[in-house]
């Protein structure tokens, strides 16, 4: 069984790791859509497709999950947006999801889909870990240790609080 999750992983943080590794029990392979693809340099995005995909392959290097990274830009058209995303992936049987849209789009185009369980939502999630790198604020434990070293690697949180400051 193949299945697909789909986020932005601005940065990817333990929440979405251990919604995978939850995910990784009942399928045999993991197709990750790394959304907004066409993205970067800017304050909800900061990093590329390419660096992400990074951080999703180190942090997951931990685990036997075979999972496959494609990068899906965005298209401004939901009707065919499940066309769009089964065009780029690897064939999948189910979809796990919390976000309506997602669901009701892949529901609609008569494929299965689960919601895969929180994971302390409250101090997992991307916005809140990009602020606290603009605030200066420790956010490392809330990513895997490999993620730390992609975004030391590309000095990202610098380029975070350069392209969110303003130029007032
Ligand atoms: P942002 O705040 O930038 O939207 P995010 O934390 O919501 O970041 P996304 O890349 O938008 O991360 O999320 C991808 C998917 O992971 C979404 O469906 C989201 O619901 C889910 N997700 C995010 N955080 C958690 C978490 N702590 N536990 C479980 N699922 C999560
Ligand atoms: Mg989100």
């Amino acid at each position: 069984k193949r299945a697909f999750y789909i986020g932005r992983f601005q940065p990817f943080h333990k929440g979405h790791y251990s919604v995978i590794k939850t995910i990784g029990k009942d399928i045999d392979e993991l197709v990750i859509g790394v959304g907004s693809a066409q993205r970067s340099h800017e304050t909800p995005n900061p990093f590329t497709a390419g660096e992400r995909i990074m951080m999703i392959r180190h942090s997951l290097a931990d685990t036997d999950i075979k999972h496959y990274a494609v990068p899906i830009d965005d298209i401004q058209q939901n009707a065919v947006w499940v066309s769009y995303v089964t065009a780029r992936t690897p064939p999948f049987d189910i979809v796990y999801s919390n976000n309506p849209l997602i669901l009701e789009l892949f529901e609609e185009a008569g494929i299965e889909t689960k919601q895969p369980p929180m994971y302390h939502r409250d101090k997992y999630s991307g916005t809140q870990i990009r602020e606290k790198m603009i605030a200066g604020e420790k956010w490392e434990q809330l990513v895997p240790e490999s993620v730390t070293e992609v975004i030391e690697e590309i000095d990202g949180v610098r380029r975070l609080k350069h392209v969110s400051g303003s130029d007032q």
